[in-house]
């Protein structure tokens, strides 16, 4: 949740505030939501509370590493303890010769922190050369309405052609059990504005017809990803190896002056 969204959450009943974590939260954060109802109340009480709220700034410094200047990062934080980092930065004509900055986002829940890591890194460092997958093929489709595109490549031919073998024996789409089948249900009705099963069927055969002669299907994918992820991790190991974390910052205590 950004800072703007505070003052739309302000304006939301309780339920419509139920729906908005709903829609917007991943499965593992409604499930935490789910758990504590008592914490949507005081999120609204907060987000009444934002409308008077001022931000305090804070720059935090560590020496750099020749010594002779700084990282600094700025940060501001409100009266309930949120707390947002801006990028560090090097402040000091030499290191800012040798190093960059880089930024790394792991999943993190928002009440955790932000899940972002900084690392100072030699600019000379070579950058990540191995296999991808988006150098193989065209990039996988991101939108649900390109519909055959989007199973294709995100699921193995046997399991079409299951879920193809459920909607034979099934006539309503609401008896559907597998996991792919109801997708296929809510997405059919996304894209053709029905889920009915007689329609389904010609539309999931397609996908299976074509699946062999689609460059980029699931199973071509597949292990060249995995393939990619091992390399990058040998990559991102040894690159470690190079780089300065930066988290001290955040448990930086004595002002550098
Ligand atoms: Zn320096």
């Amino acid at each position: 949740m950004n800072i703007d969204e505070y003052s739309d959450v302000y304006k939301m009943k309780y339920s419509q505030f139920c729906k908005y974590l709903q829609h917007k939260y991943s499965p593992p954060q409604k499930a935490y939501f789910n758990d504590k109802f008592d914490t949507i109340t005081s999120y609204q009480r907060k987000a009444v509370s934002y409308r008077k709220m001022s931000w305090e700034y804070d720059i935090r410094k560590i020496k750099c590493p020749c010594g002779n200047g700084f990282i600094s990062q700025e940060s501001r934080s409100d009266d309930w303890g949120r707390t947002e980092n801006y990028v560090p930065t090097i402040e000091c004509p030499e290191c800012s010769q040798k190093y960059k900055i880089e930024t790394e986002q792991h999943f993190c829940y928002k009440w955790d922190g932000d899940g972002i890591s900084y690392y100072i890194t030699p600019k000379d460092y070579p950058e990540y050369a191995g296999i991808t997958e988006d150098a193989q093929f065209p990039s996988a489709t991101l939108n649900v309405l390109d519909f055959a595109e989007w199973f294709t490549e995100r699921y193995t031919k046997a399991q079409l052609q299951s879920s193809l073998a459920e909607f034979q024996e099934n006539k309503s789409s609401s008896k559907v059990s597998l996991g792919l089948s109801k997708e296929l249900v809510k997405e059919h009705k996304l894209k053709y504005r029905n889920a009915k099963v007689s329609e389904i069927i010609p539309h999931l055969q397609e996908i299976i017809d074509g699946y062999d002669s689609y460059f980029g299907n699931f199973e071509q994918r597949k292990p060249i990803r995995d393939e990619e992820m091992r390399e990058r991790k040998i990559y991102t190991d040894e690159k470690r190896k190079h780089q300065i974390g930066l988290q001290e910052l955040y448990n930086y205590t004595d002002k550098v002056d």
